[in-house]
């Protein structure tokens, strides 16, 4: 799946891809994407913009939903989990992994102007240099947080 949030394009092709992706994973994990943590996929791939747990809890309310906030953290605990969803730390919301299947940590591209996040695609060599520069200092990493803010080629241009 590539990762087009700088560009203009179908959206819906996204929500799509990542949906049958993630349905195909956890089905091969033996986990279960249940309905809410479906639904709360779904609303975090709504956009590249990454959404908080309250947008995501206000979006569930405004359909009918009456969750209650730890059914929305355990959900999204659940998609952490499964690497299915990102958490971009410096807006303390989430966004949909762009290639969940395969192991790697998520750097982002943040644009302040249109808000949206997009994951370098070819990650292995930062991860590389991370990997490292931590070795080298003998320090055993346990996360790890990579976030461009910016302005992405779509926005400069307008
Ligand atoms: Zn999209
Ligand atoms: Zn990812
Ligand atoms: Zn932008």
């Amino acid at each position: 799946m590539s990762t087009p949030a700088f560009h203009p394009h179908d959206h819906s092709h996204c929500v799509h891809g990542a949906l049958s992706e993630a349905d195909r994973l956890c089905n091969e994990r033996g986990v279960r994407l249940t309905d809410i943590r479906r639904r709360v996929l779904e609303l975090v791939w709504s956009s590249h913009q990454p959404l908080g747990a309250y947008d995501i809890l206000d979006r569930l309310t405004a359909e009918g939903h009456k969750p209650a906030p730890p059914t929305v953290y355990r959900a999204l605990e659940f998609l952490l989990e499964q690497k299915l969803v990102h958490r971009i730390a410096s807006r303390n919301a989430f966004v949909g992994c762009t290639h969940p299947g395969a192991a790697h940590a998520g750097y982002f591209l943040l644009c302040t102007t249109c808000g949206n996040a997009e994951e370098i695609e070819d990650s292995a060599p930062l991860a590389k240099a991370v990997a490292t520069a931590a070795s080298k200092a003998d320090f055993a990493v346990e996360s790890q947080t990579l976030e461009l803010a910016g302005t992405c080629r779509h926005c400069r241009h307008d």
